[in-house]
């Protein structure tokens, strides 16, 4: 059997046989206790010595014993007397604070070196004796905690820890912290297994967006599961992790949460020297270079340097290592503290980076990781620190393409979305059905936050919120807005309009809808008929021009009569030489004729001059258009039903004083009037501010039936919501414009990573007009939209005024204007050949139709005897057309004739 295992083993020891001779095999000591892992990367160390891994240790070879440490001190040291009674070298271990404490106060006597991987919080640790550890000291540690929370410009935070270990390591960053703008708040985690309490209490505390979570690795994977029950591990909060260790838990469940988490890791699984060293332990040890812990890494980076320090001590002397111990306080190893001394001064790469130590045998040139955790990539090194290099964090560039990648990552997130039980925007869904979750509720917002998560793939649970929205009361937020600020919920969508105090605070989307704030009244009653109603199709200047024009005209004819010698007949037609002209156009039958053609009934006066018969045909022109018009717009005015209101808009409101007006409380609509400038609005939102109870109502539901159930009660309220509302209460309607011009948005906290990504989608509705399509749904279409339609004759009709009829009455004027000259022109054309048929001077006989005209005594005439007035007897009517067809006989008489 022996001599079968020497075969065996024999290719394994032949190359040191041969070459070297058999090695002398240098006895280490192991403690362990619970913790296998450690052993066994002892052993691989060992192992990897042995085997010769490193061509420097060709000549070293360990014998380990290893034992197990249980129960208390005293055993545990026995067990090491009894080690030592076999000469060894090196003692490794133990993990056990007190214990590890004994055996290294017992090793320092016998000068055998003890090589520690714990962490060592003792503040006055001063290298004793010959010991040695190789886990950065607690000094170190909170130097990088400090830097941390420093560089990352966290101004208040909390520190969740463990117990009094976690607050030495936090000591310095409390220490410098600067109190003065900041405040560090400190939370214990409690005892376990509920750690919940202290992290519930830096949820309630609204103060706190960052939390260095300082615990041991045992705990740390239940208290992080925890944190994210509790909600501390979300997109609202920066954690940072101080364990070593954090990369070799499963970080999954909390990649998708949206928390900004760092941590710090020692073990690069990246770096070279620990890819080298874990490929070539693969088959031994089942941890990838991801998953190994600290101390476990240590340990084999521990027996490393051992190695390493032992062959220098042996070869730079003769090595007596079967030096029998005694733990009776006299015995001691000569080579101990040369040993000890030669593991400071050697440095080696191990899978803790470089492995150096300072003059107080503290570990130096610790580089460590900045790592956070991402969506895409899990756990990222994005910056790197040395803490010897200087303070300052190394930060590499791509941590804000980080950043930006969350910001898209929006997919699979649920949100709680506060809605408001305002119709149309959110209402309770009727149905036979019990519906439960979003299903219970319906309306445009409804509508609009589903057609969203669709486009951005997330989910979301509807929660119902008053109707107070938000306002800033003694500096906090209230209603929904309070809710998001508190991190209660995530979104608010309803009619929540965008103000520039609320957008301080929150952000907004780019609106859903447009809006500006208007009145809403009782509609209008039915005026009373008015006596006088005939006047309303024409405008009161019309009225006077017409009148002007008819007194125009009527003059004009008469005028014109008189000149136009065609209007001189023969009012006794059987006799053939009257002695007398008559003119039909006297004073009286022009106003006749003028007033015949306006009513349309005519008169017996027919023009026969062409100049009256052109002012007539002008006249009865304008009579034609004017009696249409009128005729046509007294139609409409009969059919519109006249309605009275008493104010067409905020001034005239507010002059009127009878009428009260309100707006809801709280609301934007009531924020415009306090915070504008513009003394009309200034005066009304005091007024309302003194009449609050009487004129301030909660919702817009109670403002409308306020305004429907008091006749002197005006709500101002946004144009949206009236629309919807006189589509359905067919008894109030909008008075006025609007006053302003706003929009509604979906709210969310201030610098929410998830504020472009929805934009996005808002803006694509709207491009394809689903946000319409929603509208036109919630209201016109359903809960009996359209029921207001306008009956026939509520419409509206306009008195015609001067811009309507302008041009007949330019038609008039031009047409008498050229009548006036034709006359003009005739009556000179008939005194020219009077004159000289006369042989009278042009202008005496001018002179004399002229006084004859103006005389104005008659509309009879005498006429003229001549001796040529027989031969022009085809010339009688002097060029106008006789009435009635025949032509008279005209008798010329001379008026001396006559005397
Ligand atoms: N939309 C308003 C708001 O967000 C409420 C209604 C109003 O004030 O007229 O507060």
């Amino acid at each position: 059997m022996m001599a079968k295992t020497l075969l065996i083993l024999l290719p394994i020891f032949l190359p040191y046989v041969c070459v070297l001779g058999f090695p002398k095999k240098i006895p280490i000591a192991g403690l362990f206790d619970q913790d296998e892992e450690i052993q066994q990367m002892f052993e691989l160390s060992v192992r990897a010595v042995n085997e010769n891994e490193d061509q420097e240790l060709s000549n070293v070879f360990f014998e380990p014993e290893i034992e197990q440490i249980e129960g208390d001190s005293f055993e545990v040291s026995s067990k090491v007397c009894e080690l030592l009674d076999l000469g060894i070298v090196g003692v490794f271990g133990p993990q056990e604070k007190v214990i590890a404490e004994h055996v290294q106060s017992i090793c320092d006597i016998v000068e055998v070196p003890q090589i520690s991987v714990r962490e060592d919080l003792d503040q006055s640790f001063q290298p004793r004796g010959i010991a040695l550890n190789l886990y950065p000291h607690v000094s170190s540690l909170s130097r990088i905690y400090y830097q941390l929370v420093t560089e990352l410009k966290w101004k208040s935070f909390a520190i969740l820890y463990e117990n009094t270990d976690s607050l030495i390591r936090m000591r310095l960053l409390l220490k410098r912290w600067n109190t003065n703008a900041n405040s560090a708040f400190i939370y214990h985690l409690g005892y376990g297994p509920n750690y919940r309490q202290g992290m519930q209490e830096i949820k309630t505390s609204k103060d706190i967006e960052s939390i260095v979570i300082d615990c041991s690795y045992e705990i740390l994977e239940e208290v992080l599961k925890q944190a994210q029950q509790v909600g501390i591990l979300s997109d609202k909060y920066k954690v940072i992790v101080t364990s070593l260790d954090l990369q070799t838990l499963d970080l999954e469940p909390y990649q998708f949460s949206g928390v900004n988490l760092t941590g710090i890791r020692l073990i690069d699984p990246e770096d070279p020297t620990v890819l080298q060293i874990t490929n070539r332990h693969k088959n031994e040890q089942e941890n990838n270079s991801s998953q190994l812990r600290v101390e476990h890494a240590l340990m084999y980076d521990a027996v490393q340097l051992f190695a390493r320090a032992f062959k220098q001590l042996k070869d730079a002397t003769k090595v007596n290592v079967n030096k029998l111990l005694k733990c009776d306080g006299n015995s001691r190893w000569e080579h101990g503290l040369s040993l000890s001394n030669f593991m400071r001064s050697t440095e080696i790469r191990g899978l803790t980076g470089l492995v150096k130590f300072d003059r107080d045998g503290l570990r130096s040139n610790i580089k460590l990781d900045i790592v956070r955790l991402t969506e895409k990539k899990g756990l990222i090194k994005i910056g790197e620190w040395n803490s010897t290099a200087g303070e300052n964090i190394e930060w590499f560039p791509d941590i804000s393409t980080q950043k930006s990648d969350s910001k898209l990552n929006i997919q699979n997130k649920t949100f709680i979305v506060l809605i408001s039980i305002t119709a149309p925007y959110s209402m309770i869904k009727e149905s036979m059905d019990t519906l439960s979750g979003n299903e219970r509720y319906e309306g445009f917002a409804v509508d609009i936050i589903q057609e969203i998560s669709q486009i951005l793939k997330f989910n979301f649970t509807l929660q119902v919120e008053s109707s107070d929205y938000g306002s800033l009361k003694n500096e906090k937020w209230t209603g929904m807005l309070g809710k998001i600020m508190a991190d209660e919920a995530d979104l608010a969508i309803t009619d929540l309009t965008i103000t520039s105090q609320r957008a301080e605070h929150f952000d907004f989307t780019t609106p859903i809808m447009n809006l500006g704030i208007s009145i809403l009244y009782k509609k209008p009653k039915k005026a009373p008929p008015s006596l006088f109603s005939f006047l309303s199709p024409f405008s009161n200047d019309v009225w006077i021009y017409l009148i002007g024009a008819y007194v125009i005209v009527s003059l004009l004819l008469y005028i014109i009569g008189r000149i136009c010698p065609a209007e001189w007949s023969n009012p006794y037609p059987c006799i053939e030489e009257p002695e007398v002209l008559e003119n039909q156009f006297s004073f009286k039958n022009a106003f006749w004729f003028a007033i015949g053609a306006i009513m349309q009934q005519g008169s017996e006066i027919a023009p026969i001059g062409i100049s009256t018969r052109m002012i007539a045909s002008c006249w009865w022109f304008f009579c034609l258009i004017m009696v249409s018009s009128y005729t046509a717009n007294l139609a409409a005015f009969l059919t519109v039903e006249t309605v009275t209101s008493p104010f067409d808009n905020v001034e005239e409101l507010v002059r009127k004083k009878t009428i009260k007006y309100g707006a809801k409380s709280g609301g934007a609509t009531l924020n415009f009037f306090g915070g504008n400038n513009i003394t009309l609005y200034a005066e009304m939102y005091k007024y309302m501010m003194e009449n609050k109870k009487e004129v301030l109502v909660e919702t817009n539901e109670e403002g409308l039936k306020k305004v429907q159930r008091t006749d002197d009660y005006a709500f101002l309220m946004e144009s949206a919501s009236i629309e919807y509302l006189i589509e359905r209460n067919c008894d109030v309607t909008q008075v006025g414009g609007l006053l302003d011009e706003k929009g509604y948005g979906i709210a969310m906290k201030k610098n929410s990573q998830y504020l472009h990504s929805i934009n996005s989608a808002i803006l694509m509705l709207s491009e394809r007009g689903i946000i319409q399509q929603i509208k036109t749904k919630w209201w016109t279409q359903r809960k009996g939209g359209g029921i207001c339609q306008e009956s026939a004759g509520t419409g509206s009709a306009e008195r015609l005024g001067l811009g309507n009829v302008g041009g007949v009455f330019l038609v008039l004027t031009v047409g008498v204007a050229l009548s006036c000259v034709y006359t003009i022109f005739e009556l000179l054309w008939d005194v020219a050949r009077t004159s000289i048929r006369e042989n009278v001077p042009f202008k005496e006989e001018l002179i004399n139709e002229l006084k004859f005209i103006v005389k104005c005594s008659g509309s009879k005439q005498v006429r003229k005897k001549s001796e040529s007035s027989s031969k022009n007897e085809n010339d009688s009517t002097r060029g106008c057309t006789p009435p009635y067809g025949f032509v008279p006989t005209v008798i010329r008489t001379s008026p001396i004739d006559n005397k």
